[in-house]
C-alpha cells in the first residue's frame, strides 16, 4: 500500500515520520476521515474546512488549499486501487515542516451490520464540554479507544459519552440522534461533541423531509425511550441502533431512519 506524506507518494513500508515530531510524542495533530464512493471523495470540501477551522483553534498553521490536498488524495486513490473505502488525512506539527499524510483503507461496514443494527452501551468516561478536544478531530484519540475498547469486550459495538452535566454527548466514533413522535432530537454543538460532517447532512435531510430537528440537551432516559435510534459518521453514513445497554429498539419500525438513510444514500451516490 502507498501513502502520500508532504505530497511524496512512498511505500507504507518504506515510510517514516521523525519520532521527535510534537505530533508523534504529544498527538499535536489533527484528521479526517473521507468517504470515498465510486472513486469520489464525499464532502471534501466539508472536512477541509472543519480540518482548517480546528487548526486555528490549536494554533497550527495550515497553508494548503483545497485543490492541493484534493490532487494529492487522488492520487494516492489511484495508486491504491482504491474505488470504494476512505482516504484519511492526518495533518500534525513538525518543526517548521509538519507532516500531511494522506492514507487510504476500506470499510469494516459489512451490509448486516445495517440489517441487523448495532448494539450500544454507556461509557462511564464523560465528554467536558468545557475542554477543547471535543470539538475538534485530535490525533489523541485515547479516551475514545479506550471507552471503545471497554464496550467491545462487553459486546458492544459503539459506546455513548454522556457529558459532565449527565446529558448525552456522542459515541466515541459517531454522532448520536433519535426520534421520538415524529421529531428528530440530537445533542447540541455544546453538549461536547465532534461538529460532524454526516450529523450536518442528517440535520439537513431532516428538514428536506419536513421532519422537526430539535438540538438540544438530552437526558439518557429520554434517548432510552426513543422511537428510533441511529448513529452517523462519515464512513459508517447512518446505521440504525438496535440494542441500547440491553434495551432492544426494534429497526424494523423504523421508518423515520431509513427515509433519512435513503436520502442520505442518494446524496453520496451509494
Ligand atoms: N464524533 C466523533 C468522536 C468521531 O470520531 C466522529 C467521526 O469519526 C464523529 C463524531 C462523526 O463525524 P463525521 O460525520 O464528520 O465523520
Amino acid at each position: 500500500m502507498y501513502i502520500s506524506i508532504n505530497g511524496k507518494i512512498v511505500e507504507d513500508k518504506n515510510s517514516s515520520i521523525s519520532p521527535m515530531s510534537e505530533g508523534y510524542m504529544f498527538g499535536y495533530g489533527l484528521f479526517e476521515t473521507i468517504k470515498v464512493v465510486n472513486s469520489k471523495m464525499c464532502f471534501l470540501e466539508e472536512h477541509i474546512e472543519r480540518l482548517k477551522k480546528s487548526c486555528k483553534k490549536i494554533g497550527l498553521e495550515f497553508n494548503f488549499n483545497i485543490k492541493e490536498i484534493e490532487n494529492r488524495a487522488y492520487k494516492i486513490l489511484e495508486k491504491n486501487k482504491l474505488n470504494i473505502g476512505a482516504i484519511k488525512i492526518v495533518y500534525s506539527k513538525n518543526g517548521e515542516e509538519n507532516y500531511l499524510i494522506i492514507t487510504t483503507r476500506k470499510s469494516s461496514y459489512t451490509e448486516n451490520n445495517y440489517k441487523v443494527g448495532y448494539k450500544i452501551c454507556f461509557s462511564d468516561i464523560r465528554r467536558n464540554p468545557d475542554s477543547i478536544l471535543p470539538y475538534i478531530k485530535s490525533v489523541n484519540y485515547m479516551e475514545n479507544i479506550i471507552a471503545k475498547k471497554i464496550g467491545n469486550e462487553k459486546g458492544y459495538e459503539e459506546v455513548i459519552f454522556l457529558n459532565t452535566k449527565n446529558k448525552i454527548a456522542e459515541g466515541s466514533v459517531s454522532n448520536i440522534f433519535f426520534i421520538k413522535n415524529d421529531i428528530l432530537f440530537t445533542p447540541s454543538i455544546e453538549c461536547g461533541i465532534l461538529p460532524g460532517i454526516t450529523r450536518d447532512k442528517v440535520i439537513d435531510i431532516a428538514k428536506e423531509l419536513d421532519v422537526k430537528v430539535n438540538i438540544g440537551e438530552f437526558s439518557k432516559d429520554e434517548l432510552l425511550n426513543a422511537d428510533e435510534v441511529f448513529i452517523t459518521n462519515s464512513l459508517m453514513d447512518i446505521m440504525p441502533i438496535s440494542n441500547i445497554d440491553n434495551k432492544l429498539f426494534n429497526i424494523e419500525k423504523n421508518i423515520i431512519t431509513c427515509k433519512i438513510m435513503n436520502k442520505y444514500k442518494s446524496l453520496i451516490g451509494g
